[in-house]
This record gives C-alpha cells, structure tokens and sequence, in this order.
C-alpha cells in the first residue's frame, strides 16, 4: 500500500470512527473519486491524513482536539475555524505541494 493511502486499517481500530468508516468504504469511495476524475479530466491526489485535522491551516501548529471538539482554536496565532474546514484547508495544501505549488493566504 503507498504510504499516501488512507489508513483504513488504522481508523476502523478506533471504535468511534469504525462505523461509519466501515459503512462508507474508503477504499472503494477513493477508486470512485480517481474513477470521476479520469472520467471529467480533473487531478486527484491521495493525501497522508496524518494530522490534519490536528494542525492549524494558518500556522501549521499542532493544536490536538478531540473527535467531538468541532471547532478548530489555534492557541498559537489565535485562527479559528470550522473543524472540517481547518482539515480541509490543510489536505488541499499537502496535495497542492505534491505538485510544487504553495498557497498563498
Ligand atoms: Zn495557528
């Protein structure tokens, strides 16, 4: 397995995200995702996951919050931010640095 790949294995471990990890079936939601992008001529990148719901999109520090701590509050710069948003910020920089391209703001 590439070491960019969901750790499947890993999360289902953790009975607060085994259901619904189990349900959804990442492993066929990311062959439908590279399948749609073939299919549209849109790039798709598997990211690491590691982290980034944990780290702040402005400053890159870790901030560790629970699965039921929604809101993301960087006590280091002071940014917050809807929790999925935070992480998403943070999966579109790492893919975006797999192409050699930095966001900027
Ligand atoms: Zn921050």
């Amino acid at each position: 397995m590439p070491k960019a790949d969901l750790n499947v294995k890993g999360m289902v471990k953790n009975r607060h995200l085994s259901k619904s990890i189990s349900d959804v079936g990442w492993s066929t939601f990311r062959q439908w995702v590279e399948y749609f992008g073939r299919k549209y001529g849109k790039l798709t990148i598997a990211v690491s996951p590691q982290n980034t719901s944990q780290n702040c999109s402005n400053c890159g520090q870790k901030v560790q919050k629970s699965l039921s701590t929604r809101t993301h509050i960087c006590h280091h710069c002071g940014y917050v931010e809807d929790r999925d948003i935070n992480a998403a910020k943070n999966i579109l920089q790492k893919a975006l640095s797999t192409l050699g391209l930095v966001t900027v703001g």
